[in-house]
């Protein structure tokens, strides 16, 4: 019998991904969608990866239990993964409640639906780096304490420690994986990595001249969101329920980030960087560095993908999607 997934945001980056990974593995897959006025849209990342007709969707939202409640019973998950989210730093602090409800509460509501509905559901949750802020340790771990910088941070802990007291509360075999920064020619374009990667794609076909940013010495460790579904669904096969840290344990500056861009389509970006003020945040993370040394442990999990392989592929992708535009 094949086993049967939940997505919550399968129609995001780490959703499609994870998609494709389990309907290769011989899942089949449930998605859940919110509705929109924009018919046809939403499954534009399904559509890139070729997999829209083979996944079957629940309409539902974060913010509503009893549309959750519906998706467990249609679906009938023996996994879920919770990755539906108000997902953009920037955002949270011009939206602080939408972002509590659906990416702080909307976990909780997931987890409500499977403790009444299908306690035997194994539950992953999208927890995120953000949640170390202002880091604690120079290298952040399962261990290190937490200290989140934006109303976004602040929603993914609670959505965390959901998940951590459900697990101790009601014997859920519920996990949160603490991913750091992942991208893919997926990601959504207000992202400081695609924003890069569309922006030379343009400047070098010649649709645009400049490339406005905040602040290019924020520090990240960059990973590929294809190489990190595999470690949700690793996270799942365990026996027990747990927490881990996935990274790839090197940091890069958004600074040097770019000039890999450029430098791939032979352009120099100083001739093209403008930097805005405006695009700077209230509060900043300044670096963040993972340490994964438990995954690769316990879940036998490593990065695949390099940041430059990363960023080759994302501008190859933005430029052939001007192209063809
Ligand atoms: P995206 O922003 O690409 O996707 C977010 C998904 O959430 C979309 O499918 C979106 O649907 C859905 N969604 C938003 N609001 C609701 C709602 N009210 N009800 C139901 N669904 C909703 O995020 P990513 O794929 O990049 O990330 C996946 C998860 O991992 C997120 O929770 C994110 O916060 C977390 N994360 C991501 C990291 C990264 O670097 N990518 C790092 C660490 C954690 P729609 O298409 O309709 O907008
Ligand atoms: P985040 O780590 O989840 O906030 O991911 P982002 O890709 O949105 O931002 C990563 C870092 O890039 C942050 O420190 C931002 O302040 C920095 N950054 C600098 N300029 C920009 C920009 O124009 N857009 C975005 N999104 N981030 C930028």
């Amino acid at each position: 019998m094949a086993r049967h997934a939940l997505i919550t945001g399968i129609t995001g980056q780490d959703g499609a991904y994870l998609a494709k990974n389990l309907l290769e593995k011989g899942y089949v897959v449930w998605g859940l969608v919110r509705r929109s006025s924009h018919f046809g849209i939403a499954d534009h990342r399904l559509r890139w990866l070729g997999i829209e007709k083979d996944v079957r969707y629940c309409d539902a939202n974060l913010t509503d239990l009893s549309s959750l409640i519906r998706a467990v019973e249609m679906a009938k998950p023996d996994e879920a993964y919770n990755l539906g989210a108000q997902s953009y730093v920037a955002s949270s602090w011009q939206q602080p409640i939408l972002t509590s409800n659906v990416t702080g509460v909307g976990a909780a509501n997931v987890l409500e639906a499977i403790r009444i509905v299908s306690p035997s559901t194994r539950f992953y949750q999208a927890s995120s780096s953000e949640m170390f802020g202002l880091i604690q340790e120079a290298h952040q771990s399962e261990k290190t304490p937490f200290y989140p910088r934006s109303p976004y941070g602040v929603a993914k802990l609670f959505a965390h420690w959901m998940t951590v007291n459900y697990r101790e509360s009601f014997n859920l075999h519920a996990s949160s994986g603490i991913l750091f920064n992942h991208e893919s020619p997926l990601r959504g374009i207000e992202f400081v990595t695609r924003k890069v990667t569309d922006g030379v794609a343009r400047i070098k076909l010649g649709l645009a001249n400049e490339l406005r940013l905040g602040n290019i010495d924020a520090k990240r460790d960059w990973g590929h969101a294809r190489d990190y579904v595999e470690a949700m669904w690793l996270m799942l096969q365990q026996d027990k329920p747990d927490d881990y840290v996935v990274a790839t344990g090197k940091t890069t500056s958004v600074r040097d980030m770019v000039k890999i861009a450029f430098e791939y389509v032979q352009m120099n970006m100083d001739d093209h960087l403008v930097i805005d003020p405006e695009l700077f945040r209230p509060a900043e993370v300044d670096i963040l560095l993972g340490d994964a040394s438990k995954a690769r442990a316990a879940l036998g999990w490593e990065p695949k993908t390099g940041l430059e392989d990363m960023i080759r592929e994302m501008v190859d992708a933005d430029i052939e999607r001007h192209m063809r535009a």
